[in-house]
């Protein structure tokens, strides 16, 4: 080019192939997992492969009339790792940093927590690279109707069932039911779980994630020979996943002494009292404001001493950079992904009790479930019904996780994966090969 410029095209090129999930490194991350565990299991190579790339990845333009009058163009992201047991089952993510290789990641971990759970879903995720902080209440009814147009074609209460998950919420849902419903031409509240309880929605769905990983905390705390008054908390995240656990963890007596959100961090070494501080942060206040505690870096959340740690935001954020100063008894992964496999190296010469996210955060998918087996049937179940039944299947899992573990003398990680990816493997095999 005579200008000195770089040619047009070679840029657009690279930015395409960053684009590709097998360039992401949580993709790579998921990946390595599941070549760990085939290490460990019998694994047909064939299904292997297969496995080892989404079934169906759908990237789309999200044109949004902005309330200053200005169109802005958002992309959006639909992956469904596996079809094989059943619709793909999995959350919708708003986050600035949402791209094609982190949505197959985390499709792919929802494949596996299906399977360890037993349910008749293949995973699937979904994301938009946005801010939802930045953008207004209409401006994201707008976004989330356009991309639910979007991606209609690859969506339907057999196909792709979404939820709620980072940045998206119960109303966001409604809006997609809506959406969905309006372009059938009849009310459909089996296109999506996690939405309210008036349009369907199952009662104890947005509690589900934060109280299934409490039921395995306090499963992990016995393991471990500890005494729930005798022991202390820190919570990444203070959304619908952290809140709840602060919350449930508190109900039975476990002292929070930190909490963190994307804006701040705040300790209490005597306790932080979290009626105050939900009160508090529902009133539109930030975390860090709380007087009830002391502010603190957030960097510090995850090495704080505790008996036990739940990372309830990011994937990640437990690193090489900072495994070897996690000072936790019991390490209960609220959020999906948030320990890297050089995490993983660190960790299992410690004696840290891993509640891997596959089984920790598995609640909401099995309200999930129920959700959208109650709207199948036009059927409906009281709250205790969904917490009975969300408890005995939590802690079924937990224990054959448990007990593979043991038995084969192998990390919480690689038995919870072994069992979900031995599942998906064993449909494959048994439905064959098409044609
Ligand atoms: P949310 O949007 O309701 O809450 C996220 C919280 O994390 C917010 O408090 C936010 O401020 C905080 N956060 C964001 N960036 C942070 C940072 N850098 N440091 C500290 N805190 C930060 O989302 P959620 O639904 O609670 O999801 C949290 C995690 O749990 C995600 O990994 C999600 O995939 C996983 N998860 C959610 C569900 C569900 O039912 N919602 C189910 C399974 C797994």
């Amino acid at each position: 080019m005579d200008n000195g410029q770089k040619p047009k095209e070679a840029k657009e090129t690279k930015e395409a192939k960053n684009g590709l999930f097998e360039e992401s490194p949580v993709f790579q991350m998921a990946c390595r997992q599941l070549e760990n565990v085939a290490e460990v299991i019998d694994v047909d190579p064939g299904v292997l492969e297969r496995m080892l790339k989404p079934k169906r990845s759908m990237i789309v333009s999200v044109p949004v009339r902005m309330d200053d009058g200005n169109t802005r163009n958002f992309i959006g992201y639909r992956v469904q790792h596996s079809l094989t047991s059943g619709p793909a089952k999995g959350g919708l993510r708003y986050h600035p940093s949402v791209d094609l290789g982190e949505v197959a990641a985390l499709a792919m971990w929802m494949s596996w927590k299906c399977g360890i759970m037993n349910l008749p879903f293949g995973g699937a995720k979904g994301g938009i690279a946005v801010d939802p902080a930045k953008i207004s209440k209409g401006e994201k009814e707008r976004l989330t109707r356009r991309f639910t147009e979007e991606v209609l074609c690859i969506i339907g209460p057999r196909m792709d069932v979404m939820a709620p998950d980072l940045g998206t919420d119960e109303q966001d849902m409604a809006y997609i039911m809506d959406t969905y419903s309006m372009s059938v031409g009849y009310a459909c509240p089996e296109i999506v779980t996690g939405k309210p309880v008036e349009l369907g929605g199952c009662v104890g769905r947005r509690e589900a994630t934060g109280r299934g990983a409490v039921y395995c905390i306090m499963q992990a705390l016995q393991e471990i020979k500890a005494n729930a008054s005798e022991s202390t908390a820190v919570v990444q995240g203070f959304g619908n996943v952290g809140a709840v656990v602060c919350q449930e963890l508190a109900t039975r007596g476990i002292k929070v002494v930190a909490v963190s959100d994307r804006y701040g961090a705040i300790a209490n070494p005597r306790g932080i009292d979290i009626a105050a501080l939900t009160q508090h942060v529902s009133s539109g206040k930030h975390l860090k404001e709380f007087s009830g505690g002391g502010q603190i870096a957030p960097d510090e959340v995850l090495t704080t001493p505790c008996t036990i740690l739940v990372p309830a935001a990011l994937e990640r954020v437990i690193n090489a950079g900072n495994a070897s100063r996690i000072k936790c008894r019991i390490l209960a992964e609220g959020a999906n992904g948030p320990t890297t496999p050089e995490a993983d190296d660190i960790l299992k010469d410690s004696d840290i009790f891993v509640i891997p996210d596959v089984i920790c955060n598995a609640g909401g998918v099995t309200v999930s479930y129920f959700e959208w087996v109650q709207d199948i049937q036009q059927f409906l179940w009281s709250e205790q019904q969904v917490n009975q039944k969300l408890e005995e299947l939590m802690l079924k899992a937990f224990h054959q996780v448990r007990s593979l573990a043991k038995t084969r003398h192998l990390p919480m990680r690689t038995a919870a994966l072994s069992l979900g990816v031995q599942k998906t493997a064993k449909e494959k095999n048994r439905r064959g090969l098409y044609p």
